[in-house]
């Protein structure tokens, strides 16, 4: 049997996909070149916009041609879409799916196809190291609490194993990731670890064991390690202090910001205000030099006014982030703000205008000079 695997969506996904290879190749499957030469087909899906889960659908109606000739092959659907539909327990989502993919042979969450697998090893210098899997923060654009689950953190001795696999094989470079991976360990006891609680902008968080698993991987001596995503209110003193004595620490912290208004920020459920987050990013200046900060940003989220975003370019222009995945918003099902609690009413018009403001103000810094 041979399989093919088409990853759609982030980093972590693109990790999982090597997890899938693993699983798969020890059950004796062989990776094939193309759709056409395989007999079993992986699609590992994103639901972040519409767009991305139009082009699953796009795709998986293509191979049922070829799988009309084919008897034989098999088209799996995991990731975001899978996890969405089998967490339903209402299975309307689940039969949506099955309408608009009558291709798909199978739906299985992520969790349930690989995902304790050491991944596959590639020639690559940089290797992604899954930390945890899922979220309890329910942003209300997100989806990934419905379709990933809540937050599970992978055990401590298992990632620090992997990694000291991984510095033998000859990896340089490892990313940790996870949706949030500066809540790692909440759900997690080790013995002489005492939990570290998050005291940040003024309120108490769940307890984490990140900064201590940041330094341990750091100390095995790779050239660099770093890690996605953090979430502001997590970011604790020990992880700062932890970057800041291990120069094999990344310089460039990705920290989503999604909007620099506070209103629009409560929407959101995201929970600092624009002038926290920008006090965060001081401390962080003040004890880490040369660090530079990249972030995600939604436009045109729910009643998002022109002096809210202005608000957002306002805190751009203050940070100074050297990058920004800039995106527009889009209903996502199940997520908090798609059900009828906030209108999606800012037109596509509008939203695309400000998506351009930013994305030249930050990621095309030579036009920063025209943008007022
Ligand atoms: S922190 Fe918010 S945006 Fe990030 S994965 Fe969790 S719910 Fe989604």
């Amino acid at each position: 049997m041979k399989y093919f695997i088409k990853t759609f969506g982030c980093v972590q996904n693109h990790a999982d996909s090597k997890r899938i290879s693993s699983y798969l190749e020890a059950q004796g499957m062989k990776p094939a070149k193309s759709y056409e030469t395989a007999d079993y087909i992986v699609i590992n899906t994103c639901m972040i916009r519409e767009s991305a889960e139009n082009r699953v659908y796009g795709l998986i109606n293509n191979l049922k041609k070829m799988k009309n000739e084919k008897s034989k092959m098999k088209i799996i659907v995991t990731g975001c879409m899978s996890g969405m539909a089998v967490k339903d327990k209402t299975g309307k989502f689940l039969k949506l799916l099955k309408s608009r993919m009558p291709g798909a042979d199978e739906f299985i969450p992520i969790d349930e196809i690989g995902f304790d697998t050491t991944p596959l090893t590639t020639n690559e210098k940089t290797a992604f190291v899954p930390i945890s899997n899922g979220c309890n923060n329910f942003c209300t654009y997100c989806v990934v609490p419905y379709t990933r689950g809540r937050e599970k953190s992978l055990p401590y001795e298992d990632i620090i194993d992997e990694c000291k696999k991984l510095k033998k094989l000859g990896y340089n470079n490892v990313t940790l990731l996870g949706q949030n991976v500066n809540s790692y360990g909440a759900d997690l006891k080790i013995k002489n670890l005492k939990p570290i609680y998050v005291k940040h902008l003024g309120r108490h968080r769940i307890p984490t064991l990140f900064p201590y698993l940041l330094e341990e991987v750091a100390k095995l001596g790779f050239d660099k390690v770093d890690f996605t995503s953090s979430n502001p209110w997590d970011f604790s003193d020990e992880l700062i202090d932890v970057i800041a004595r291990n120069k094999n620490i990344t310089r460039t912290i990705h920290l989503p910001v999604q909007s620099g208004d506070d209103n629009v920020l409560k929407r959101m459920n995201r929970w600092y205000t624009a002038d926290e987050y920008l006090a965060l990013i001081s401390k962080i200046k003040a004890q880490i030099s040369n660090i530079k900060f990249t972030t995600d940003i939604i436009v045109g989220f729910c009643g998002e006014t022109d002096g809210e975003f202005k608000n957002t370019v306002k805190l751009c222009k203050k940070v100074g982030f050297t990058w920004a995945f800039v995106s527009v918003y889009s209903k996502r099902p199940m997520a908090v703000a798609s059900n009828k609690i906030y209108e999606d009413d800012v037109p596509h018009t509008v939203k695309d205008k400000r998506w351009k403001i930013l994305d030249d103000l930050i990621n095309k810094p030579h036009l920063k000079k025209k943008i007022k």
